[in-house]
């Protein structure tokens, strides 16, 4: 079977469109949106599933973020999955590590019918998919695992004024829901190309036209990163409230939580 192979020239968009094409889902699984998020049902799928409260993973008190996960045994090769999570921690608080009895919510990472993980957290050990076949890049584990905190593509950014979609005969089969606009909690960063939650321009094309193009440039490219970009990742910083003060966030808490003792 085809675990890890050299499909480098392939955009994250490419790589997920190929590994979900005629997927066939079993009975115990989500329906997808998006090319690869993950919904309970077909009427979720209006719904922004992560702009209501709640679906952001808890801090403690030394601020960090740590998000319990389980890698499934039928992988030959978890190197790619434990880079892609410790990617996370160089850049950011998000702090990925081994589940543990006990633990009520983790990311439960499986080798299920194509690449897909819901939107932020939804409780529980929480299914992200990154089959064996086609899912085992950096860019696409980066890709779900931006899902799983919350996050949704780039191209449904409410503010997309520089992203002008082609209207052409796929908007009649049914792909729209693919491009509605939602909140992708962007955090106050600009639009960007680069974000490793942009799809490129034949995005869901039935017909090998561009579905998106850049305005006012339209020959930019975009949809071609290779790992997240800043905005992806200052996005993630200012949501999670990452500080780089740890250390001073920690103390103070301990002084406050000695004040507040005092004071009783
Ligand atoms: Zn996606």
């Amino acid at each position: 079977t085809l675990e890890v192979d050299t499909s480098q020239e392939l955009s994250v968009g490419e790589l997920l469109e190929r590994a979900n094409r005629d997927r066939t889902p079993n009975f115990d699984e989500p329906v997808l949106i998006g090319g690869d998020i993950a919904l309970w049902s077909e009427a979720d799928r209006n719904a922004d599933p992560c702009t209501s409260s709640g679906c952001l993973w808890l801090k403690y008190t030394d601020g960090n973020v740590y998000i319990p996960y389980y890698i499934a045994n039928h992988y030959c090769k978890q190197e790619i999955i434990v880079r892609g999570l410790q990617s996370f921690s160089t850049v950011s608080c998000i702090r990925f590590r081994p589940y543990q009895n006990g633990d009520h919510e983790w990311l439960s990472i499986e080798s299920r019918n194509g690449c897909y993980s819901h939107v932020g957290r939804v409780g529980g050990g929480q299914t992200v998919s990154l089959s064996r076949q086609g899912c085992l890049y950096h860019i696409t584990v980066q890709h779900e695992l931006l899902h799983a905190l919350g996050f949704n593509h780039e191209h449904t950014n409410l503010f997309r004024s520089n992203l002008k979609l082609c209207i052409s005969p796929l908007f009649s089969l049914g792909m729209e829901y693919n491009f509605y606009k939602i909140n992708t909690l962007n955090q106050g960063t600009p639009y960007d190309y680069n974000s490793v939650m942009q799809y490129e321009r034949y995005a869901f094309s039935k017909n090998n036209l561009p579905t998106m193009e850049p305005i006012p440039n339209s020959n930019v490219s975009f949809g071609k990163a290779t790992q997240m970009s800043q905005n992806d990742t200052d996005r993630l910083n200012r949501l999670y409230k990452c500080c780089k003060c740890n250390k001073l966030y920690t103390i103070i808490s301990i002084l406050f939580s000695l004040y507040s003792r005092w004071c009783d």
